[in-house]
């Protein structure tokens, strides 16, 4: 299928929010006020929609797909989303795909995703940049990866910056995910946000391992806080150059409505892209390839036609 762009798309990175998962969040931690300060200074978003019980959030991105030709997306999936999730792909088949959020203190993880595997997830995610005194480096970690190796499935990270005033960045840093990459080469890990700040060093990974990739999603507005002016181009240029066309996923973060899809992303990194093929730095086949082929060759994901 192709988007309005006129290529395939599959959004590889975005997270399914449901009425009673908004509601837990909302209770969770910080108050509303201080989350809506946080997303207002470093976000592009306006307002949160607190949805009734009534809220269809299936129907809702599936609407929203449709409207913009976008095959697929893939969430984040936590407990609280879990079994609507399932229920959500159930309805409408091809237009979903999960990943599986994973605690690494949670003694079950292994079950968990040996469990995520049968009910047809595609991945893990991990979000170091929230942990506490623990690394993706850690000995703790490395059943996880055993049972991601075993189950064929893809890990996404979160390092760096995160929008949750509970972070810890000491467990933030893109680098430490080399010695899981050197041990676990079947293993392909994908960093969230082009490393959300440590750009530097997700591309000096692409120089020490091959199992390195990066995902493209968000405002990425982690650029306003380098001592450097990067625009969107200027990043796939420079991750182009390290790592070629097979290493970037294209991603939106899409979370909430009523901003819904955030097409305004994909039309931002497409026109960069399109600038980019003009000078010669990547072709049609690399542009596919970031927008859809990657994920599918990575996944091993069918989306809809
Ligand atoms: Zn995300």
């Amino acid at each position: 299928m192709k988007s309005k762009l006129g290529i395939e798309v599959i959004d590889a990175h975005a997270h399914f929010m449901t009425a009673g998962s908004m509601k837990a969040w909302s209770q969770r931690g910080r108050s509303m006020t201080s989350f809506a300060k946080r997303t207002q200074t470093r976000t592009d978003m306006k307002s949160i929609e607190f949805p009734g019980d009534d809220f269809d959030a299936g129907q809702k991105w599936v609407n929203e797909l449709d409207r913009y030709g976008v095959s697929s997306v893939g969430f984040m999936i936590g407990p609280e989303t879990y079994d609507e999730f399932i229920e959500v792909r159930r309805r409408f088949p091809g237009y979903f795909l999960g990943y599986i959020n994973i605690q690494p203190s949670d003694q079950d993880a292994p079950k968990k995703i040996r469990k995520a595997a049968e009910d047809g997830f595609y991945g893990v995610k991990l979000y170091p940049s929230s942990w506490r005194d623990i690394h993706v480096y850690d000995e703790q970690l490395y059943p996880i990866y055993e049972e991601v190796k075993r189950q064929k499935m893809v890990v996404f990270c979160h390092f760096g910056v995160s929008i949750g005033g509970e972070a810890d960045l000491r467990s933030g840093n893109p680098i430490d995910i080399q010695i899981p990459a050197r041990d676990f080469t079947d293993v392909n890990f994908i960093i969230a946000h082009f490393g959300a700040g440590w750009f530097r060093e997700v591309l000096l990974m692409q120089y020490q391992t091959d199992n390195v990739y990066m995902d493209s999603s968000g405002s990425n507005v982690w650029m306003k806080y380098l001592p450097q002016d990067l625009t969107i181009r200027d990043v796939f240029r420079y991750a182009l150059r390290a790592g070629g066309p097979n290493k970037i996923l294209f991603g939106t973060d899409s979370t909430f409505f009523p901003r819904g899809f955030r097409y305004n992303i994909l039309e931002e990194q497409f026109n960069a892209l399109q600038s980019l093929k003009k000078n010669g730095l990547i072709d049609d086949e690399g542009i596919q390839m970031i927008f859809s082929e990657n994920h599918k060759r990575l996944t091993g994901y069918k989306p809809r036609e």
